[in-house]
């Protein structure tokens, strides 16, 4: 269940969670590719554009969601290209407000636009996750190697971390606020 939709194993479909409101009132969602495998297995998310103007991870996300081996999949894959949809339209690493995402975790249900697009996330997203992959781009005028970041003291991160054999392995604390951040409970 997810956005009170129900998807059955071996099926794929995309769920529009209702988020915020533009100044417009135009109301904005956050779309979730959900591919719940045949088998049972892990839940994991893949997400990119929490800064709206990091847009690789939004092509990856496309392309990953082609590979004919997610037929296969043992577990649930949610992919979320555009976490940021606020930021991407207006080609901004910032909320409208000027508020960073991935300093506004896990955000609160009544917060700011940030606050609550960050609940959101962690809510229907990560709580219901086993392991999450959050795909950022470099800064603009930077150059950055392909680089994981990663909590290198948990075995488990450190094997997936490894297995996308990208020339640099950053460990990395987690830093409060951010996706990644540690949890408030
Ligand atoms: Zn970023």
């Amino acid at each position: 269940m997810i956005g009170g939709t129900a998807v059955s194993p071996g099926s794929r479909v995309t769920i529009d969670l209702p988020m915020a409101r533009l100044y417009t009132h135009n109301e904005i969602t956050l779309p979730v590719h959900v591919v719940h495998g045949r088998r049972a297995g892990p839940v994991f998310f893949v997400c990119a554009a929490v800064h709206g103007d990091e847009i690789n991870g939004v092509e990856i996300i496309r392309r990953l969601l082609k590979i004919k081996a997610l037929n296969h999949l043992k577990g649930t894959l949610l992919a979320i290209p555009i976490v940021n949809p606020f930021g991407f339209i207006q080609r901004s690493r910032y909320l409208p407000d000027r508020r960073d995402l991935n300093r506004s975790f896990p955000g609160s249900s009544k917060g700011s636009l940030a606050g609550r697009l960050a609940h959101l996330f962690m809510t229907e997203i990560a709580e219901r996750c086993d392991f999450g992959i959050d795909l950022h781009t470099g800064s603009n005028f930077r150059t950055n190697l392909p680089q994981i970041r990663a909590c290198l003291n948990d075995s488990q991160t450190r094997e997936l971390a490894s297995a996308f054999g990208a020339p640099v392995i950053v460990p990395s604390v987690l830093r409060d606020g951010s996706l990644r951040g540690p949890s408030p409970n």
